[in-house]
């Protein structure tokens, strides 16, 4: 039998997901629970697979935004109550504003889940937490976790081969959900436009004086966003995007002058603040991958795009590449079609690269609206907030992106929400 033969005939697995943060692990969990495609056998490689928490341990640092449509997705895989559990924060409230304005001013954007009819707008849960419930999802229903790093990635027209430190795995097909700095898409020859912004975020939890109330908000200052999010134990979280010389300071600084950096800035929304935790500080910069598919290989998640964290829709997006990648392979399946075929990889890429992309624009778009520091821009900026907030319908729209519900959603998701 010629090698090429023998590979295709002993494969190891159907599927090669590499990296198991939130992204991978949630389309490891889509792929085996999911009829369509419970027959593949799917292998997820991560060096650093997260656990769930010990009780009474500390929230982390990371945390993030999960829309509606992301929560329906790890309620579908079953991961839901493990996030719950960890004491997931909703939010029912959102509100915007301009640093020239009062926090709630007549400028001021304030979106309520009452106004559309829901119970809220999303949840602020801890990152090893969603990725840590989903892998459990994962491995439960038959993905089989490979504590190890991807180290090259092989294509040939009939198989992929995916190369660990101590094996070579031969697969029909390799995900690459490594992050932004993803290895596997260089090694797949993908390029694309990466684009620093002149901003990086700073992160941190404070506690406020006065409670949060279950509202999410955001204050554009001249140098950039400053959001604080609430957390299931009274604490905020603080994303504050500004120049990378500021960001260095506001690390550098003791608590006590952080504090006051923060309350001031953020116009004492909700008394002093008091910080937590240590700082960390995360350079942030947009990228389109110039294609989501090869023979035998997809790119999801940061491997594919990275967006500003201005509207909090980073792995919300990464969440719908995974359930459209998903979708992709299980029809696929149903017509008889290889699942590793670029025609079939081309649907997912054609379906999630036009539709990242509009979410892509809109941000950067909103990111250079507010850094203009023309005195006309920023009138017509305060009065469109204002307009959007006395619009039904424009604002109905902007709730529906928010929540994640707007768009080509899959059809899971689609479906849980019927339901
Ligand atoms: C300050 C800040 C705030 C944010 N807030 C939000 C928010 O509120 N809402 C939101 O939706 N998004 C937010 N985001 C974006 C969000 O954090 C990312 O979109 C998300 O973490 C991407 O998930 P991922 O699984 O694609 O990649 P990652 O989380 O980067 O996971 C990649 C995984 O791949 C593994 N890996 C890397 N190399 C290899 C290799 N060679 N072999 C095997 N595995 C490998 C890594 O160990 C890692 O576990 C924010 C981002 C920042 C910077």
């Amino acid at each position: 039998m010629s090698a090429r033969r023998e590979a295709v005939a002993r494969r190891d697995f159907d599927v090669v997901i590499s990296g198991g943060g939130m992204v991978g692990a949630a389309l490891a969990a889509l792929l085996v629970g999911e009829r369509a495609t419970q027959s593949l056998r799917v292998a997820v490689v991560e060096p650093r697979p997260a656990d769930l928490p010990l009780p009474g341990e500390p929230l982390d640092l990371r945390v993030s935004a999960l829309s509606r449509a992301s929560q329906r997705l790890l309620r579908a895989v079953g991961a839901w109550p493990a996030v719950v559990a960890r004491g997931a924060c909703a939010y029912d409230r959102m509100l915007v504003w301009e640093h020239s304005d009062a926090p709630e001013g007549p400028n001021t954007l304030a979106f309520e889940a009452a106004e559309i009819g829901e119970p809220d707008l999303g949840h602020i849960v801890e990152n090893r937490v969603v990725a840590a419930a989903l892998l459990a999802a994962a491995t439960r229903r038959g993905a089989t976790l490979l504590r190890t790093s991807l180290d090259d990635v092989e294509l040939e027209p009939d198989f992929a081969v995916a190369v660990t430190p101590d094996r070579r795995l031969t697969t029909r097909l390799v995900v690459a959900a490594d992050g932004a700095d993803s290895p596997a898409r260089a090694w797949a020859g993908i390029g694309g436009t990466p684009e620093p912004y002149p901003q990086a975020a700073v992160v941190a939890h404070l506690r406020p004086e006065a409670p949060h109330g279950g509202a999410a908000r955001q204050r554009f200052l001249a140098d950039g966003p400053l959001a604080l999010l609430p957390l299931a134990d009274g604490r905020v979280s603080l994303v504050w995007s500004t120049t990378p010389e500021h960001a260095a300071q506001l690390v550098a600084v003791d608590d006590a002058a952080f504090g006051e950096l923060v309350t001031t800035a953020s116009d004492r929304v909700l008394g002093t603040l008091v910080p937590t935790t240590p700082r960390v500080q995360f350079p942030l910069r947009r990228f389109h991958a110039q294609t989501y598919a090869r023979a035998r290989f997809a790119l999801a998640g940061d491997a594919a795009h990275a967006v500003h964290p201005l509207a909090g829709q980073g792995v919300n997006l990464g969440l719908l590449d995974a359930a459209a990648l998903a979708e992709v392979l299980g029809d696929a399946l149903a017509n008889g079609e290889d699942p590793g075929d670029l025609r079939v990889l081309g649907r997912y890429s054609r379906w999630r690269r036009a539709d990242n992309a509009v979410m892509g624009a809109a941000l950067d778009g909103l990111y250079r609206l507010f850094a203009n520091p023309s005195a006309w821009v920023g009138r017509a900026r305060r009065s469109g907030l204002g307009l959007v907030n006395r619009s039904g319908p424009l604002k109905q729209f902007f709730v529906r992106q928010a929540l994640g519900t707007g768009g080509d959603l899959p059809r899971l998701l689609a479906r849980e929400a019927a339901e």
